[in-house]
């Protein structure tokens, strides 16, 4: 008989339950000395838990064998260090949506039913991430044991999609129904502060003191959470209706109903059927059947692989522990707070100290936006270590170089290196615009130098370009790459290019906007148009937010460097950078910040042609750096684009939207632009081989 303390498993490849414990599949289950019946899922050769098809099966044989055999209390939880459950498995999601959604849901749904209603206490125990199917099942049980950095959330909408397992209509049973719609439509975690405030989890405990939460749950010693006055009122029709309208006009602000059908069908949802769980059940099936057909939502889920894809890159183990980031300005600071947080032993170099001060509070500021506790974020700050000196140069496995963009100064630091890293070290530098075969000719080793390109506010962005030079080792980039993983960012290798990926495709975007507005076009109505086709933020406000100056030289490097033809660097551009008017980092550019971010809207109607004078450049440019090979593939770059920029992630990526749209169309259109704008609109010869 095993009792609950022996469930020692976190951390551990083995369980250790006891001699009444059986593996059956997924899951690994057994009876302790009070009858408690434990199911720990632990699915079978992956180190992350998701609700399959085949984790649902098994799960109604062991609800029907203790439906037969009723144990005192049940419990629910996860095997894997890695946290409870990530919720369903999408890569079953096309399946499900060709050979019939709603019969599969019906069976998922009949089942958490089924554990909803057993009359033993029901009790789900949660470490690490309960997301989506995960988080609906432990929303079936009748309490919620939390352990400190549990977190819970509906990730669904990324998809575009809504929770599908019950989640539309438990949720909002348990907690004020208003936070559970922001939950469900902004797809936000709520971590364990949150989850515990919000009555998403009854409590919080220590992993060493869960066996005696389960306990004390199993016997009702555990009061549920009582729920406010808004869950009463959000019972009326009316007050649903208000609510909803409000939902709706939040919703449009970042996700267009054109583009993001999923929250507006959740609202409608909960607006139609809100006090009627039956109702909402039957509906949220349907709906849910219904949205994973959609263009958009199959669009997401390739952006999930895409993800997933850009993870694999590279090895697992780094082997770097020491980084020492030369440069604590814009980006170094970020850089070196990133990789303390992460674990790594951080030591960050400046010729003047004040850059030092502001690295450290702008540290601060990342670990609370992290959500770090106050251990970890002292943890992270004391791995993080001022070194003006450069003591940590012959100590460090990763030597960021993060200093102004010039390249004498380039060469004069990496000269200084010379002779001062340590054995194997690997030296990167930020550089957006210098060549790394030139910057590798002044590096100490050409073999162990390559490009680590991150993107404004690294804390903020995901995507880091690792640029390989020529003489660039493939330990090297395999070791960088991992090194970005461990940091929680997504690698995306790349060669030596002009602009490498991003800026390459990006700049003919705001060339072409500056352009616009020479031409007497608003900023508003230009940054409406990107708008309008899914762009996060228009191209004038992005250029705002860059930086003129940078946008400036990154244009004028890019005229430079290709052989293509560019637009001319606007003179409204030049006028700005001359008259200091930067952008959001002065307060001033082609907008005004100083009251925040701008929301540029124009209802004037759109200039012919503006839309396709914005976004055709970039699939141009797309093309050619395919076809120059700095891009291997165009899912790898489709992926790159939509992580480091937000690019339209409803379509897909660029060169999904051109294969959606059609090559020849695409080809045809650019021809035309060619002859009413001129020739850097005329079609790269890549598209040739697409075609
Ligand atoms: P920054 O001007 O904000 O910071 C540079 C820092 O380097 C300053 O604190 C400066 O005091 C310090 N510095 C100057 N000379 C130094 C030296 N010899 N040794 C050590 N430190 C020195 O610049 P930034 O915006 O952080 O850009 C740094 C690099 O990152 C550049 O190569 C830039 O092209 C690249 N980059 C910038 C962005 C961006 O948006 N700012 C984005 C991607 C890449």
């Amino acid at each position: 008989m095993m009792t609950g303390h022996v469930l020692k498993f976190l951390g551990e490849t083995k369980l250790e339950l006891g001699g009444a414990v059986a593996r059956l599949g997924n899951w690994c289950v057994g009876r302790d000395g009070d009858g408690i019946l434990w199911l720990v899922l632990d699915k079978k050769d992956t180190g992350t838990n998701t609700i399959s098809e085949d984790v649902i099966r098994e799960l109604d044989g062991h609800i029907s064998a203790a439906e037969a055999d009723m144990p005192t209390a049940l419990v629910i939880r996860s095997a894997k260090p890695s946290g409870f459950a990530a919720g369903a498995d999408i890569s079953s999601f096309d399946d499900m949506s060709d050979t019939g959604a709603e019969a599969l849901l019906q069976h998922g749904h009949d089942l958490l039913d089924r554990i909803a209603a057993l009359p033993c206490p029901t009790i789900c125990v949660v470490h690490g991430a309960a997301l989506g199917a995960g988080f609906e099942l432990a929303l079936t049980c009748d309490y919620r044991i939390a352990t400190p950095g549990a977190s819970f959330g509906f990730p669904e909408v990324q998809l575009g999609l809504h929770p599908g397992l019950g989640g539309t209509f438990r949720l909002p049973a348990l907690i004020d129904p208003l936070d559970a719609m922001t939950m469900m439509l902004t797809g936000k975690t709520a971590h364990t502060d949150r989850a515990k405030a919000s009555g998403i989890a009854d409590v919080v405990v220590q992993e060493r003191h869960v066996a005696a939460a389960v306990k004390a749950a199993a016997k009702g010693k555990i009061d549920p959470p009582t729920r406010g006055l808004k869950a009463h009122a959000m019972a009326f029709d009316q007050a649903r209706s208000l609510a909803a309208r409000q939902m709706r006009s939040q919703a449009e602000k970042t996700a267009p109903q054109a583009h993001y059908p999923a929250p507006y069908a959740l609202i409608d949802l909960w607006e139609n059927h809100g006090g009627d769980p039956k109702a909402m059940q039957q509906g949220e099936i349907e709906s849910f059947a219904r949205l994973l057909k959609t263009t958009t939502s199959q669009n997401l889920r390739r952006v999930f692989f895409l993800r997933q894809s850009l993870k694999e890159a590279g090895a697992e183990d780094d082997s770097i522990t020491h980084v020492h980031v030369i440069g604590a300005g814009t980006m170094g600071a970020e850089i070196a707070a990133m990789a303390a947080i992460k674990g790594k032993r951080v030591t960050l170099g400046d010729v003047n100290t004040d850059p030092l001060g502001r690295a450290l509070e702008s540290a601060v500021q990342i670990c609370k936006d992290s959500h770090l506790s106050l251990i970890e974020t002292r943890n992270a700050l004391d791995r993080l270590m001022p070194d003006p000196k450069g003591y940590g140069i012959g100590q460090a496995d990763l030597i960021i170089e993060a200093a102004p963009e010039a390249m004498a100064l380039k060469e004069k630091i990496f000269t200084d290196l010379k002779g001062r890293m340590k054995d194997g070290a690997i030296l990167a530098s930020n550089t957006s615009s210098l060549s790394i075969a030139d910057m590798a000719t002044h590096a100490p080793s050409k073999t162990r130098f390559a490009g680590l390109h991150f993107f404004n506010p690294v804390s903020k962005i995901d995507l880091i370009e690792v640029v390989t030079g020529p003489d660039t080792d493939a330990q090297t980039v395999t070791r960088l790459a991992a090194f970005c993983k461990s940091i929680g960012k997504l690698p995306t290798m790349v060669s030596d290019y002009p602009g490498f990926i991003v800026n390459r495709v990006l700049t003919p975007y705001l060339m072409e906007a500056m352009v616009l507005m020479d031409e007497g076009v608003s900023s508003e109505a230009i940054d409406t148009a990107a708008l309008s086709f899914g762009m996060p933020m228009g191209p004038v406000t992005l250029a705002d937010q860059v930086g003129l100056d940078i946008g400036l030289h990154v244009a004028e490097s890019l005229r430079e460097s290709l052989e293509k033809p560019m637009a001319e660097i606007s003179t409204a551009l030049r006028d700005k950078v001359n008259a200091g008017d930067l952008g959001k980092k002065t307060g001033k550019g082609f907008y005004d910040w100083s009251d925040g971010t701008p929301h540029p809207h124009s209802d004037a109607g759109l200039p012919a042609d503006l839309t396709d004078r914005l976004i055709l450049p970039m699939l141009n440019a797309c093309v050619e750096v395919l076809r120059q090979g700095v891009a291997k593939t165009e899912d790898q770059l489709d992926g790159t684009m939509i992580f480091a920029t937000g690019w339209a992630p409803f379509r897909g990526g660029p060169m999904h939207y051109a294969r959606t749209r059609g090559i020849a169309e695409i080809t045809t259109r650019l021809n035309e632009l060619e002859q009413t704008y001129g020739p850097r609109f005329a079609p790269d010869a890549g598209w040739q081989a697409l075609g």
